[in-house]
């Protein structure tokens, strides 16, 4: 019998396992239950009447691997090829990354060539740290903290610098809590297979992936390095959406799921505000600690491992300034931890995509990010922190960083409460326990998003993928 699914999180995750669901003809019914008033989860663009962009949350996806090329896949059989707004590979947004240190802004190298000459902030030459990871040994723990990781394979200077500012600018974390194992899985599995990250990244690039479309093969010829939508990455949650409810989801706002029981019958009944919710099985893409709040009693060691997941706050402050002139061109630039412990970076949204600055053709758009493993620290009580501060530290560092020193023409300020999950050392071992205890217990319930395995957008609709795929086998 053809089960009934409630998707529970109207993310990106929650609408793409809607997308996958409605495409099959493996769920009689399928329902989808969010919380809040408004669907996309932190995918969450503004656009305003002079048709200027600002992201609030994700600002570009990146085609690469087998996720990134999914993505593209599923862009394009929505039918956004048209939207998508590309970043290529020659692009200034592409080759030029910064990173702020001793109050200067220094430039990543991007070629070969940088590599052999010494370039600050680095005190010598990279290749050094690539030598040093191509001879290392392979380490013997089953898990690793992201600095101790890269300090054994390729030295301290780089741990401290370059992967403290990484960590910061994809996990607003602090990496040395971060496990190596679960934030960057990719260069785990290559010292484990090859010994050497380099071997193994450069073994595992050649690998080709059976997922392709006229997409995928512009990405892969202009060698892009992200892509956004001409009306802000929120078209993708729209689009999703729409797809779902033409081909029959039920998609429901304003719908706090409150608790989840299991019936007499083994199928789930998902109580409301007001009202009750049958299905056979669940899909929850929520965060892993909002469902570990809503399982039932006798349920412990799911609880347990879920709970264990906690996330960060970010404060995202969004500028637009008129006729002001960029020091530099790129991407954007990321701060070191010891140089600024709550600022985190900014990104430079007009020179990636310079389609989203609206018909104001002089004006620069910023994103400036704050908090994150700092917040609380830092910044205060993201619940009360006035918006007011946040703005004027924002302000201040685009003054310090990019001698922007006028007042913006308009601004934003949003924070968000435990938005990026933190994959701590031993996350692996809390996912592993939880996937074991729902086959143990057969438990119609399938765990996707953020919390698990990868926070990016092409991750989190990857697992919904995979769930769709694994429920399907198990109906089947
Ligand atoms: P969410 O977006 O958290 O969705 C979960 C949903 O569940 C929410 O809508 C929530 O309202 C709902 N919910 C919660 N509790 C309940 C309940 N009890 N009942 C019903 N509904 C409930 N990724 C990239 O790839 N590129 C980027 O540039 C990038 N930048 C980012 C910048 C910021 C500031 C942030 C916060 C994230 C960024 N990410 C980026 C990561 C990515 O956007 C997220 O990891 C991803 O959007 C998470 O999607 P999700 O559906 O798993 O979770």
């Amino acid at each position: 019998m053809q089960p009934r699914v409630a998707v529970l999180g109207g993310g990106v995750s929650g609408l793409a396992a809607c997308y996958y669901l409605a495409r099959s003809t493996l769920a009689s019914k399928v329902i989808l239950l969010e919380g809040s008033p408004r669907l996309g989860g932190w995918i969450h663009s503004t656009q305003t009447e002079d048709g200027a962009v600002f992201e609030h949350g994700p600002r570009g996806i990146r085609p690469a691997g087998a996720v990134g090329k999914n993505t593209l896949l599923m862009v394009s059989e929505l039918g956004l090829e048209a939207d998508v707004l590309p970043v290529p590979g020659d692009h200034p947004a592409s080759k030029n990354r910064y990173l702020y240190v001793g109050g200067t802004l220094h430039k990543l190298p991007s070629g070969i060539s940088g590599v052999f000459r010494t370039i600050a902030p680095f005190s010598r030459p990279l290749i050094w740290s690539g030598l040093k990871d191509l001879v290392a040994p392979r380490g013997p723990a089953p898990d690793e903290t992201v600095p101790a990781f890269v300090a054994r394979r390729c030295g301290q200077e780089v741990a401290d610098v370059a992967i403290d500012s990484l960590c910061r600018g994809v996990f607003a974390g602090d990496c040395r809590a971060l496990s190596v194992r679960s934030c960057f899985p990719a260069l785990f599995l290559a010292e484990q297979k090859c010994r050497s990250v380099i071997l193994g990244m450069a073994l595992a690039k050649s690998k080709k992936s059976p997922v392709d479309c006229r997409l995928i093969r512009q990405a892969q010829e202009g060698r892009w390095s992200q892509w956004s939508l001409r009306g802000g990455l929120q078209t993708l949650p729209e689009a999703l959406a729409a797809f779902s409810r033409q081909r029959g989801v039920e998609i429901h706002c304003n719908a706090l799921v409150k608790r989840l029981e299991r019936t007499a019958s083994g199928s789930w009944q998902i109580a409301l505000q007001d009202g009750t919710v049958e299905a056979d099985h669940v899909i929850s893409a929520l965060p892993a600690k909002a469902l570990a709040a809503l399982l039932p009693a006798g349920s412990e060691p799911l609880i347990r491992d879920l709970s264990g997941v906690q996330a960060v706050s970010v404060a995202v402050v969004n500028l637009q300034y008129e006729n002001a002139q960029l020091p530099v061109t790129g991407f954007g630039h990321l701060v070191p931890s010891f140089e600024d412990r709550p600022l985190l970076g900014i990104v430079y949204d007009s020179v990636a995509f310079p389609e989203q600055d609206g018909r104001q053709g002089c004006a620069t758009r910023l994103t400036v990010m704050m908090g994150g493993a700092w917040f609380t620290s830092n910044l205060g009580d993201p619940d009360t922190v006035p918006h007011t501060e946040l703005l004027s530290r924002a302000q201040e560092a685009v003054r310090q960083h990019l001698g922007i020193a006028t007042e913006p023409a308009r601004s934003i300020v949003k924070v968000h409460k435990a938005c990026i999950p933190q994959y701590t050392l031993g996350h692996w071992k809390h996912i592993e326990s939880a996937a074991s205890y729902l086959k143990q217990q057969n438990l119609p319930l399938s765990l996707v998003g953020a919390s698990y395995a990868g926070v990016s957008v092409s991750e989190c609709i990857f697992s919904a993928q995979m769930a769709v795929a694994r429920l399907a086998g198990s109906v089947s």
